[in-house]
């Protein structure tokens, strides 16, 4: 490739020393270690230059939300040998695609994708970690709004036994979005309850994948091990394309 522009490599340099800064306060007055919580870098809508900007920096895991983008990004990155976790909706027609780079599936909503990445996984002789994402919003549950990202938490347990079924995943933990409306320290206080019901069944699935930008201090509070970081690192995103 060609080399990086010097300008951006300094914002997103600064970008990342503030991301951090702020992460080690949180945890600061949280009590918390920082080293009990990585840094997932959401490059999506970004180019793949970007995230070898972001790997020249340190960076080793990085997140995309649709697979018509992040499966070339991964493609042309795959030098760098980082980890890649998909936080997006998922289909299950797209589940061979994402088996085939995914190290991590943080969105993982039903037993038939589970079924599918399984069975992708599998085939493609690669294991997956797979993440049960669980709805925070109260209201999307009783159908008054949009649709539905994740289980109930209710459902969680039985969704975690069907991810373990398959040789080829790895049942990580959970992982949600704070509803748009309301306090998100209250949403992953309700998430951080479901967390704690799986370890106790799975005490290897220690993942809690929660906080992005605007809300990472409140998951770091509720005991995030993941934050999902886009906007914070790498700028205000431009109109999704294709
Ligand atoms: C885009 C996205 C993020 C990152 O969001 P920012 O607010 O830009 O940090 C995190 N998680 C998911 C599921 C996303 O789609």
């Amino acid at each position: 490739m060609t080399h990086a522009d010097p300008a951006r490599v300094e914002q997103v340099r600064a970008n990342l020393a503030a991301a951090r800064a702020r992460i080690e306060a949180a945890c600061a007055k949280a009590g918390r270690s920082p080293d009990e919580v990585s840094l997932v870098a959401v490059t999506k809508t970004h180019p793949a230059s970007d995230v070898r900007i972001l790997a020249s920096l340190g960076v080793t895991d990085v997140g995309e939300n649709r697979d018509q983008e992040a499966a070339p990004k991964a493609a042309e990155t795959a030098d760098l040998g980082l980890t890649w976790h998909f936080v997006g909706q998922l289909q299950t027609n797209k589940a061979r695609s994402v088996a085939s780079y995914a190290d991590v599936v943080h969105s993982v909503d039903r037993a038939r994708l589970a079924r599918a990445l399984g069975e992708r996984a599998a085939a493609a002789g690669r294991s997956l970690t797979c993440l049960v994402q669980i709805n925070l919003d109260e209201d999307s549950r009783a159908g008054v709004i949009g649709p539905r990202g994740g289980v109930d938490p209710g459902d969680a347990l039985e969704l975690a036994a069907r991810i373990e079924e398959h040789e080829a995943l790895v049942l990580g933990g959970v992982m949600a979005v704070a509803p748009r409306e309301g306090d998100p320290s209250a949403a992953f206080a309700r998430l951080q309850e479901v967390a704690a019901r799986i370890r106790d069944r799975y005490p290897r699935a220690t993942v809690v994948s929660a906080g992005m930008s605007g809300d990472l201090e409140a998951a770091v509070e509720r005991g995030a091990t993941h934050l999902r970081l886009g906007t914070a690192l790498l700028g205000n995103r431009g109109p999704i394309v294709g």
